[in-house]
């Protein structure tokens, strides 16, 4: 069984992660969607509960997919749920060197490799920052986020958000 962590905060889930973890299922037996539990980012939008309730709503077509939160080292996380890799999405040059430093970490800490995803062009400038940043002014996120996601980004900012 080889088993694959996709880690992010995902806050929230965009059409970006989603076309990742998707990709991911299908190349491994096994996918962890592994939410951090204690990010640098401190001003989250959606508390730790709410993204797991998204991510659940929107991956639960995929049967080999699970949700987990871990919060310390990546690779020991990977190690005590005998994940052997770890996926990323790129989307342009700009992720490359931080994630090209943390595939780098990793391997050289526990022997984890990891795996590079290029992103699908019309998610290239998808971010969850630019979400919740379009959404904050009363900007349309249709497109960008999963519906459901977009319905709950709709009640955290009635009204056109801050903009108003
Ligand atoms: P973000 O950078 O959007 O805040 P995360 O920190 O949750 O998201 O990122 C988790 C992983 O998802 C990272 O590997 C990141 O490169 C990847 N990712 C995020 N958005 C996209 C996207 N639009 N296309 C491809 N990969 C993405």
């Amino acid at each position: 069984m080889a088993t694959a962590l996709c880690p992010g905060s995902f806050d929230p889930v965009t059409n970006g992660h989603l076309d990742i973890i998707e990709r991911t299922s299908r190349h491994f037996d096994d996918v962890i969607v592994a939410v951090i539990r204690n990010p640098q980012k401190t001003q989250s939008l959606f508390t730790l509960e709410e993204r797991q309730e998204m991510l659940a709503e929107v991956l639960g077509h995929l049967g080999n997919v699970r949700i987990e939160f871990f919060k310390g080292l990546l690779v020991d996380f990977a190690k005590d749920h005998g994940a052997e890799a770890i996926v990323k999405g790129l989307r342009a040059v700009s992720d490359f060197d931080y994630e090209f430093q943390m595939a780098q970490m990793n391997q050289s800490l526990a022997g984890i490799d990891t795996f590079f995803i290029s992103t699908s062009p019309q998610y290239s400038f998808l971010s969850s920052s630019l979400v919740r940043e379009v959404a904050r002014y009363g900007g349309d996120v249709t497109g960008m986020v999963p519906p459901s996601v977009a319905t709950r980004l709709t009640d955290r900012f009635p009204e056109g958000g801050d903009a108003r």
